[in-house]
């Protein structure tokens, strides 16, 4: 069954985290955070019963101190990676599936070229075989963008059939 989840901003409005709705309960209990307001506040259709009184599951809720961000490099997968580059081959853009897509190394294995967010890419394999393990500047090809380490929403993207996205989220996460 699909979850909804809360997602939590630190106190410049920059998303932190997803968590349970349960959880964010806990937050806003205890004073930590606060329910994001929009058009309403931002909450799910959802409710949570205590004896006393009945709550809506947050959607969208935001923490009164600001939480420090801690910048990990995550690690590597191809899921991942194919997610940040939108399933598009990076050379040629062409749309790929499960069956189309594969990873190129930039600076090609045969010559060193490490397994690393920097240096792999989606490629279709037309592009994959016309590159070979020839350089970029040898093989004449460009690339659309420079790569680097994805975002933490490319992560959130594999799990998209197990994950109901919230409307507000478009305000806080860039869906690149
Ligand atoms: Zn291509």
């Amino acid at each position: 069954m699909a979850s909804k989840l809360s997602l939590l901003l630190n106190d410049d409005f920059t998303p932190l985290n997803f968590v349970s709705p349960v959880r964010a309960l806990n937050l806003l209990f205890r004073g930590r955070a606060e329910i994001v307001n929009l058009d309403g506040p931002s909450v799910w259709d959802v409710t949570y019963e205590t004896p006393t009184k009945i709550y809506s599951a947050p959607a969208t809720l935001r923490l009164k101190r600001r939480a420090p961000k801690i910048e990990v490099t995550p690690r590597f997968t191809k899921k991942a990676l194919f997610n940040r580059d939108g399933w598009q081959c990076q050379y040629c853009g062409v749309d790929l599936d499960d069956r189309s897509v594969t990873i190129d190394h930039v600076v090609p294995k045969m010559r060193g070229g490490p397994r690393t967010w920097k240096n792999c890419v989606t490629a279709c394999k037309k592009c994959n075989m016309k590159k070979g393990s020839r350089s970029l500047s040898e093989s004449g090809l460009t690339l659309r963008k420079n790569p680097s380490a994805p975002k933490m929403h490319h992560f959130w993207d594999v799990q998209k059939k197990n994950f109901v996205w919230h409307s507000d989220w478009i305000y806080f996460i860039k869906r690149d």
